[in-house]
């Protein structure tokens, strides 16, 4: 194309979006989240006046990753930078010093109360607390209360989003309620291959069962292993489930080993693409709850 042409094209597709000399086009603020499913929920609540950069994108295992210099030159520009806290993100401090980032880090799990639990007889801290609904809504309100303080002007529409966001979470909080209710209380147990849904357990009455412990960086021990084939056998759990951010060898195997079939892939740590099953937080909640359904209720 040649300059001239260019410029046409250019003129026209600025007219097209509205902008043109005299009008003031609002660039969006530039902020990162840690991983998906943050990333979602800082989209809906800043809506078209934020540009959010994620790191670990859909199907990403956000206990272990390696940050790239893409990733430290997204960070540097950011005015914020939102993490689940708690512990997952053990490669952000690095990042975070690499990039030479100078805006606010916000903790979106602050306010929560935190799940602990005893791994290998030391007291480790769940760090998967959105998988309870409730807890979302922290995230969401610490998420508006961040994007309003760097960003005023926006508040109105921050405030208008962010609730709109809080009745969407509230809706689901029913269904996913409704769903447990009709499974038979004695089928209420799931296996998982890391222990990603501690949260949601406790908040819906499931119970959740797993090789591996709350971080996919150490593997099950052939112990821990032979444990859970034995309390499948012994309890009759129904179903083990896939994760779409873990090896699904180690599930096969025990699925085989004591014929509980295979119910599906729940996602944990992260998202789908966009045009998947779970490409938003509240898509992942309606795909993980109707998996359980149609694998526990019969
Ligand atoms: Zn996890």
């Amino acid at each position: 194309m040649n300059r001239r042409l260019f410029f046409v094209a250019a003129a026209a597709f600025a007219a097209m979006l509205g902008v043109g000399p005299g009008v003031q086009a609002a660039e969006p603020m530039k902020v990162s989240a840690s991983f998906s499913i943050l990333g979602d929920m800082v989209k809906q609540v800043g809506g078209g006046r934020v540009e959010v950069f994620t790191f670990v994108g859909p199907n990403g295992d956000a206990h272990v990753y390696e940050p790239t210099p893409a990733d430290a030159k997204e960070l540097s520009e950011s005015k914020i930078l939102f993490i689940n806290g708690l512990g997952l993100e053990g490669w952000m401090t690095r990042l975070e010093k690499s990039s030479g980032f100078k805006g606010t880090v916000v903790t979106a799990t602050k306010g929560i109360t935190p799940r602990k639990m005893v791994e290998n007889e030391k007291t480790v801290t769940d760090p998967h607390a959105w998988q309870d609904l409730g807890n979302g809504k922290i995230y969401v309100t610490n998420i508006r209360d961040a994007l309003i303080a760097a960003d005023p002007a926006g508040k109105v529409t921050y405030e208008a989003n962010a609730q709109k966001f809080l009745d969407a979470i509230a809706q689901m909080e029913t269904t996913v309620k409704q769903a447990v209710a009709k499974l038979p209380p004695e089928r209420r147990k799931i296996i998982t291959t890391h222990d990603a849904f501690g949260y949601f357990g406790a908040a819906y009455g499931i119970e959740f069962i797993a090789p591996e412990g709350v971080s996919t960086e150490s593997e099950a021990s052939a112990k821990d292993v032979a444990k859970i084939i034995t309390q499948i056998k012994k309890e009759k759990i129904p179903a083990v489930f896939l994760e779409n951010v873990t090896d699904s060898r180690l599930l096969e195997q025990i699925s085989r080993e004591t014929g509980a079939k295979i119910g599906g892939t729940l996602f944990s740590d992260a998202l789908s693409p966009p045009d998947g099953p779970a490409g938003t937080y509240l898509d992942m909640f309606r795909n993980n709850i109707e998996t359980m359904s149609a694998a526990l209720s019969s």
